[in-house]
């Protein structure tokens, strides 16, 4: 079986043409997919039934994932899906909308999604690290998350303007499989978002970074820091291992200056743990003159026994940096109360939906 979602636009040509048909009958397959969104194969209309049926018959097919629930915040502005996928692993991807008057001008309309089912990289403040690691997902199932929502916009007359690789699982330990779905996504025959739109997040495996790189690609990449000492990064992050906090700034230089591209630096702040003036004092010192960016996100308490720094303290913690010469923000909080913060996605679903996901 071969999820067509799964293959490259010079790869569908080719097996348009070992089928013995002629070459547009890919385009046919590829503008039905990334601009009708079809559930299955026999609803690519552009193409002979007949020769629908012989793709069937051949083992291809459509649709690694069905949505089981959808939850809307209260605002609106983001929508959280939860996926089954064949083997009835359920996924979450989440849809956050941006008012135009808050983003400068431009409507924006972010996808997050899921690049493996739980996490081995076991970060101590994160609900899927704490759940272990159950799979990597394949190319097919995360470009298949953003055709969900990609679908549900077109309905609205809206499209995704930008989608992040921030949901569950560590993308860079799914090399090959990210890449692919990123190169499918990207694809001006696939489905075209510029390689502009789409930001990986890494806990930061630098080999990985350094592979990335090499790619010459044009997306974004944001490195979790989360410490600015190997000694606080190691209680946090215990898998960092031989990925020091100063190989983990390295890597991003040489990722902007192989790339063109600046990295940002995530920073989960948890109360009396990260988020004290000193260590602001000494993540400033780390960062100076280095031109990257800092997201500060404040803690989603959803695991282990970790609290949100108060207002006033992630507010100290800012000027700190701010004062230090770092260009820094505060993550815009979205869809907290329906639990879609990247970061902390499934668990809480699993449970509120528990009777009626099987
Ligand atoms: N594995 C990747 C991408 C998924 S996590 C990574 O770690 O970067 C995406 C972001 O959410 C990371 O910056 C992560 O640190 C953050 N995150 C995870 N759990 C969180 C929580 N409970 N509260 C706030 N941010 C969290
Ligand atoms: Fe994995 Fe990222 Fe969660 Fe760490 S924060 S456990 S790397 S998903």
């Amino acid at each position: 079986m071969t999820d067509l979602y799964r293959l490259l636009p010079e790869e569908m040509e080719k097996i348009v043409i070992e089928l013995g048909q002629p070459r547009f009958r890919a385009d046919q397959i590829l503008y039905s997919l990334y601009y009708k969104f079809p559930k299955e194969i026999s609803e690519i209309k552009q193409l002979p039934i007949q020769f629908r049926n012989e793709l069937i018959e051949k083992g291809f097919t459509i649709g690694s994932s069905k949505e089981s629930h959808r939850v809307e915040s209260q605002d609106k502005e983001t929508t959280k899906l939860l996926l089954n996928l064949n083997d009835e692993t359920p996924i979450e991807s989440v849809l956050m909308q941006y008012k135009p008057k808050k983003m400068f001008g431009h409507p924006r309309s972010t996808i997050c999604v899921s690049t493996q089912v739980g996490c081995a990289m076991g970060c101590v403040f994160c609900a899927t690290g704490q759940m272990g690691f159950e799979r990597n997902l394949k190319a097919e199932e995360i470009v298949s998350q953003v055709i969900h929502f990609a679908k549900i916009l077109l309905e609205k007359g809206q499209h995704i303007t930008n989608v992040v690789f921030m949901g569950m699982g560590e993308p860079l330990a799914n090399y090959t499989e990210t890449l692919r779905a990123i190169q499918i996504l990207t694809h001006p025959r696939g489905f075209g978002i510029g390689q502009r739109h789409i930001t990986i997040s890494t806990i930061g495996i630098v080999s990985a970074i350094e592979k990335l790189a090499n790619e010459k690609l044009q997306i974004g990449l944001a490195i979790s820091l989360h410490a600015p000492n190997d000694k606080l990064r190691q209680m946090l992050v215990p898998t960092a291992g031989q990925d020091s906090v100063k190989e983990l700034i390295k890597s991003g230089k040489n990722y902007f200056l192989t790339t063109g591209r600046r990295v940002t630096f995530e920073y989960a702040l948890i109360e009396g743990v990260n988020d004290t003036p000193e260590i602001a004092e000494e993540l400033a010192l780390l960062l100076k003159d280095n031109g990257s960016h800092i997201n500060l996100i404040p803690l989603n308490p959803t695991a282990g026994d970790f609290s949100r720094p108060s207002r006033r303290r992630v507010m100290e913690f800012e000027r700190i940096l701010y004062n230090g010469g770092i260009n820094c923000t505060v993550r815009v909080e979205k869809g907290t109360e329906i639990s879609a913060a990247c970061g902390q996605l499934r668990t809480d679903i699993l449970e509120k939906y528990n009777n009626t996901v099987n």
